[in-house]
């Protein structure tokens, strides 16, 4: 029998992951909750997304608007066996009591602390850890990207520190606040959170990290400098190491690819929904090892690269595949991240 899911919160990463479950033979959509009758509560009506109110003194003022709406968020927990919890920072962490009463299994995104579920989740570090757990928590962007190229490096030639800065995007593409409109941030208060965050998963690592909100809504960009423990690794065993990697794609400046910009632009001549990328991606000739230092540049796509390790979370936290390899290459056929 699929999994049955529920998806609370149908924003940014709310409805991606709810088309992404609904691409999955092995799980199912069963409902999606939102706060307001917004154009996304329409959207979900329109994808045949079964729809709940997350608070149900809103239900009226729904189905006034001629919103499709099947009940609360409640009743939609009594129907489900797993809820991605897709609700803006910090509220994921008051909403786990609703899960707790429902006895349902729950998995909280990147806005919420480690501490909520005491698990945070990538699908190449953390896959087994999470086999059957109650809760999980899905890293942010910004982490699941570093993890991404960083835990290969470490099981391959063993890092002995790491220091990223990471140059974010101001803001979604959809939001019209987040950042300057003509200036650089940098965040004050460090090292940034960003290299905490990556210590839940991969506690051992020694990583501190540097941020600066520029004014653009395209990606995240890591300029990365990584000290390896083991001599003589060459700029093209890196390439090699990563290149059989999923969920790692190359551009190359050679051959164009210079910004972020450009990168989206290949995701919508892929006719990838959405324009999205939910692969890392490393500048093939900005990478380079002199010594036993390795340099190197990515682009993270932030409000896609989630979409793939919380699918993988769900059939780990399900029982569903013991193996995260034959997980992974399931998830990335059916979102064509090939
Ligand atoms: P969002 O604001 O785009 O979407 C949140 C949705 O939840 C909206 O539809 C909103 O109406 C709804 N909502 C608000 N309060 C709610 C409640 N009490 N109950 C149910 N629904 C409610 O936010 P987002 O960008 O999708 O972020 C969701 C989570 O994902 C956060 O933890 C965030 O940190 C994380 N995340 C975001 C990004 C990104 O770049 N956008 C990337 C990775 C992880």
């Amino acid at each position: 029998m699929p999994a049955r899911v529920a998806v609370n919160g149908f924003g940014t990463i709310g409805k991606r992951v709810a088309r992404a479950v609904s691409l999955q033979d092995d799980m199912e959509v069963v409902g999606v909750s939102k706060t307001k009758p917004n154009y996304e509560a329409r959207l979900a009506n329109k994808e045949g997304m079964p729809l709940y109110v997350a608070d149900s003194k809103n239900l009226n003022e729904f189905r006034e608007q001629g919103i499709e709406v099947e009940g609360n968020l409640q009743e939609l927990l009594t129907k489900v066996d797993i809820v991605i919890d897709c609700t803006p920072e910090g509220i994921g962490r008051e909403n786990k009591k609703l899960y707790e009463e429902a006895d349902i299994k729950a998995i909280f995104q990147g806005g919420e602390k480690h501490e909520v579920a005491g698990l945070s989740f990538n699908a190449f570090a953390t896959y087994d850890a999470a086999y059957g757990r109650r809760y999980s928590r899905v890293v942010s962007c910004n982490t699941t990207g570093l993890i991404r190229t960083l835990y290969p490096l470490d099981r391959m030639f063993k890092l002995d520190e790491v220091f990223a800065s990471i140059i974010r995007r101001g803001a979604d593409p959809a939001e019209s606040k987040g950042s300057a409109l003509n200036a650089v941030e940098p965040s004050l208060h460090l090292p940034t959170h960003h290299g905490t965050d990556v210590r839940t998963v991969m506690p051992d690592l020694k990583i501190s990290t540097m941020a600066a909100k520029v004014p653009t809504t395209n990606m995240h960009v890591h300029c990365i400098h990584a000290k390896l423990r083991k001599s003589n690794v060459k700029t093209a065993d890196v390439l090699s190491l990563w290149d059989q990697m999923p969920r790692i794609k190359f551009v190359s400046g050679k051959h164009g690819i210079k910004t972020s910009g450009q990168i989206m632009e290949i995701a919508r001549d892929l006719g990838r929904h959405g324009g999205d990328f939910a692969e890392t991606i490393v500048w093939e000739d900005g990478v380079h090892v002199e010594d036993k230092s390795l340099y190197y540049y990515q682009a993270v796509h932030q409000e896609s690269d989630v979409i793939p390790e919380n699918i993988d979370c769900i059939r780990s936290m399900m029982e569903m595949e013991r193996d995260a390899t034959r997980s992974i290459r399931k998830t990335d056929k059916s979102l064509g991240l090939v």
